[in-house]
C-alpha cells in the first residue's frame, strides 16, 4: 500500500561489473518485503545486518543484490510502487509529480553505464558518488559503528576483532569484486588506491565457468569445497620426490606451480574432476590476492589488512587461503581481517553520502 511505502526514506545503489548492490532504509518491515521478486528475500537474509540496526533509530537497513547482467530484475524491483514513491531526497512522498524528482546515490561503474537506463525506465537520476570513496566510507563506517564487523579466520576459527577507534588508521582495504582494488586508508576521506589486480572474483567465476560445467558462483564455490587441489597443482614434494625443500622453508605440500601438474600428465580437461579444478582455481586466485595484499601492506608499513567484496562470501577455504598467505609472507606480522558486510561496502558508503 502507499502508506507503508512512505516509510522508505533513503536508498543507494552500487552497480558493479558482476553484481548490483542496494542498501535501503525502512521504518516499516512490511514495505521491505518484496513479493514480486521472491529470490531476493533469500539473498537478503544471507546478510548479517543485525548489528547495524542498533545504530539507526526506529528503522532498519536492508541489503539486496542482483546480477548486473540481469539488471531488468533490479529495474523491476525499483519500479515497484513502494520504492518509486518513497526514495526521494528532500522531497515529500505524497506528491504524485515527485516521481520525476527521484534521485538516488549511486556508485560503481554502472552508475555511469546505466545512467540513461535508470532515467528512461524509472525516471530516477543517479547521483554519483566516486567508487573508491564509497568503499572507504563504507569500510570506515562499519569498522567504527558495528561491534562485530571484522574478524580473523585462523585454523578454521572466526575471531571477532575489537577495533580501537583511535588506532584504526592507517590500514589497507582490499576489495575483491570482479577485479581487485587495494586502498591505503588514512582517515575519513583520506585514502589512496595504491594497487590492484585484474585477477579477482570475475576471473574465478569466468575461468571456473569455462573449465567446469558450473553455471553459477554458488555452484562453483560448492564444488571447490569438495575438491582436492593436489591433483592439479604441482607441489614442492612433486619436484623434490616427496621431500620438503627445507633449505628455503618450503613444505612438500606447498604449491610450487598452480595447475602445474596438468602439463606433466597425458590428460585432457575431461579427465580432471570439476571439483579439483574449482579448488585449484580458488586456491590460486586467493593466494595471489593474499600475496599482493601483503606486498602492499609491506610497502606502506601497514599491519592491518581488511578485506571486502563479494568474492569472499564467508567461504572458509577462501578466507583460510588468504589468511595463510598473509601470515606466511609477513611471518605473522600482518593480519588479514574480513568484513561481515563484505560486498556492501560501496553501497553503504554511497548511502552515508546522504546529507539528511
Ligand atoms: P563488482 O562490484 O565488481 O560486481 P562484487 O564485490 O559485487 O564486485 O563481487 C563480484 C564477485 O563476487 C564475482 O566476480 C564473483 O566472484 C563473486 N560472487 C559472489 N556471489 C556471487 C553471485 N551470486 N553471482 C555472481 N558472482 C558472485
Amino acid at each position: 500500500s502507499e502508506q507503508s511505502c512512505e516509510e522508505i526514506s533513503h536508498l543507494s545503489i552500487d552497480i558493479g561489473g558482476t553484481l548490483i548492490k542496494i542498501v535501503y532504509f525502512s521504518t516499516n518491515s512490511k514495505c521491505s518485503t518484496s513479493d514480486e521478486v521472491p529470490a531476493l528475500s533469500k539473498e537478503r537474509q544471507e546478510v548479517p545486518n543485525g548489528d547495524l540496526n542498533h545504530h539507526i533509530l526506529s528503522g532498519r537497513l536492508y541489503f539486496v543484490k542482483f546480477e548486473t547482467s540481469k539488471i531488468e530484475d533490479c529495474i523491476k524491483f525499483l519500479s515497484s510502487k513502494k520504492l518509486q514513491q518513497c526514495v526521494i531526497t528532500g522531497a515529500q512522498c505524497h506528491h504524485s509529480h515527485a516521481v520525476d524528482k527521484i534521485k538516488i546515490k549511486a556508485t560503481g561503474g554502472g552508475a555511469f553505464k546505466f545512467a540513461n537506463l535508470f532515467k528512461e525506465k524509472l525516471g530516477i537520476t543517479l547521483d554519483k558518488v566516486e567508487e573508491m570513496e564509497s568503499l572507504v566510507t563504507g569500510a570506515n563506517f562499519l569498522l567504527k559503528a558495528v561491534s562485530h564487523e571484522a574478524y580473523t579466520y585462523i585454523g578454521g576459527q572466526k575471531e571477532y576483532v575489537q577495533i580501537d577507534q583511535k588506532d584504526l588508521y592507517p590500514y589497507l582495504l582490499v576489495n575483491i569484486g570482479s577485479g581487485v582494488s587495494m586502498i591505503k586508508v588514512d582517515g575519513d576521506g583520506k585514502f589512496q588506491r595504491v594497487s590492484g589486480t585484474s585477477v579477482g572474483g570475475g576471473t574465478f567465476l569466468g575461468l571456473g565457468k569455462l573449465l567446469t560445467k558450473c553455471q553459477s558462483f554458488d555452484e562453483l564455490l560448492e564444488l571447490s569445497h569438495q575438491g582436492n587441489n593436489r591433483v592439479i597443482d604441482m607441489l614442492v614434494g612433486d619436484i623434490y620426490g616427496g621431500l620438503d625443500y627445507s633449505k628455503i622453508g618450503l613444505a612438500s605440500t606447498a604449491i610450487a606451480s598452480s595447475f602445474g601438474k596438468a602439463i606433466s600428465e597425458n590428460k585432457e580437461l575431461e579427465d580432471y574432476k570439476p571439483e579439483d579444478i574449482a579448488r585449484s582455481l580458488l586456491r590460486m586466485i586467493s593466494n595471489n590476492i593474499g600475496q599482493i595484499a601483503y606486498l602492499n601492506a609491506l610497502r606502506f608499513g601497514l599491519k592491518r589488512i581488511f578485506l571486502g567484496g563479494f568474492f569472499i562470501r564467508d567461504h572458509a577455504y577462501t578466507m583460510d587461503t588468504i589468511s595463510v598467505a598473509v601470515d606466511f609472507w609477513s611471518k605473522g606480522e600482518a593480519k588479514a581481517m574480513f568484513l561481515r558486510h563484505e560486498g556492501f561496502l560501496g553501497a553503504l558508503g554511497a548511502f552515508m553520502n546522504y546529507k539528511d
